[in-house]
């Protein structure tokens, strides 16, 4: 058994559990062995939180090639994080996404079918976002809201996983991934979002536009079509670090984010490029921080959980 960490670079870090193997049982939702408190106490000692926190998790890796990705641009090899985001906030925690279906570590291709020819995922069982969740205290039941971007196979990892949330998409999005076109259906997995039970609550795209989660001000959706049809993006404002922009697939790396790329995968190429104009004037009017949506080199840059988090 071996035990999955992360240093502070948001590398992985893998360690014999020695003893506490034996308590752990083959399901993935057996307990995780105690953290050694050291690791988080040494990157988190001296902060007072504000008290809304910003985790920045993934689920692994997509190995894919270039095309897929940047459009046209060519079959060398290139491989991306999935990430996603965890808010921990008075009024309730939030998931962003939550990446990758556990599924996914399981048996990708059973779960996933022939797209993991185009988009190969690198996932282990531990890194599905509930057990992720629980790295950084956070009990899924306390889990309020999970937010999603759109319902691309690489982000539905979180729905049916929080049994007190709500779950909140555009309209527009959920409607299309019931009946995508031919191009876009290998990136719609029905078993994540069609499940009984589940709270959805649905936006109206222009016309809730800029809706304020909490209304506080914390958290805003912006809705950027194109990639998806009912695709939006997230405006996180912090008390220390201020604004934080989470772009998502709306600009999945800094090309596409300076007009260098259009997405491998995409709708409408005219509502994508009009949502990466979009993003860059609510960048530009509040200075905040952008986070592109599956940027290997950007993704470095950035503080990664369970280490280390935004407040
Ligand atoms: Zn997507």
């Amino acid at each position: 058994m071996k035990i999955v960490e992360f240093d502070d670079k948001g590398q992985r870090v893998e360690t014999d559990a020695g003893s506490v193997s034996s308590s752990l049982g083959s399901s993935s939702l057996a307990p995780r062995p105690e953290r050694p408190s050291r690791a988080p106490e040494a990157s988190r000692r001296g902060r007072n939180s504000s008290g809304i926190e910003l985790y920045m998790f993934q689920t692994g890796t997509l190995r894919t090639k270039l095309k897929y990705i940047k459009m046209n641009q060519g079959e060398s090899d290139f491989e991306i994080p999935v990430p996603w985001f965890l808010i921990k906030h008075p009024m309730g925690n939030v998931v962003i996404d939550g990446g990758n279906a556990i599924e996914v570590a399981i048996d990708k291709r059973g779960h996933w079918g022939a797209v993991v020819d185009a988009y190969d995922p690198v996932m282990d069982v531990a890194d599905n976002c509930v057990d992720q969740c629980k790295m950084v205290g956070v009990d899924p039941h306390s889990v309020r809201y999970v937010l999603q971007s759109h319902l691309h196979l690489d982000h539905t990892g979180a729905i049916g996983h929080f049994p007190n949330a709500q779950i909140v998409v555009q309209r527009r999005e959920y409607e299309y991934a019931y009946d995508p076109h031919w191009f876009s259906s290998g990136a719609y997995i029905r078993a994540d979002f069609d499940r009984p039970g589940l709270n959805w609550k649905f936006l109206g795209g222009e016309y809730t536009d800029f809706y304020d989660l909490f209304g506080d001000g914390v958290i805003r959706t912006i809705f950027t079509p194109g990639h998806a049809p009912g695709h939006q993006s997230f405006l996180i404002n912090l008390p220390k670090t201020g604004p934080v922009l989470l772009t998502i697939d709306a600009a999945y790396t800094l090309d596409h984010w300076e007009n260098k790329a259009l997405p491998g995968l995409v709708v409408s190429s005219a509502e994508a490029a009009d949502s990466v104009a979009k993003l860059r004037q609510v960048a530009k009017d509040t200075g905040a921080m952008v986070v592109t949506g599956h940027d290997p080199d950007n993704w470095k840059t950035f503080l990664k959980a369970p280490h280390d988090f935004y407040d």
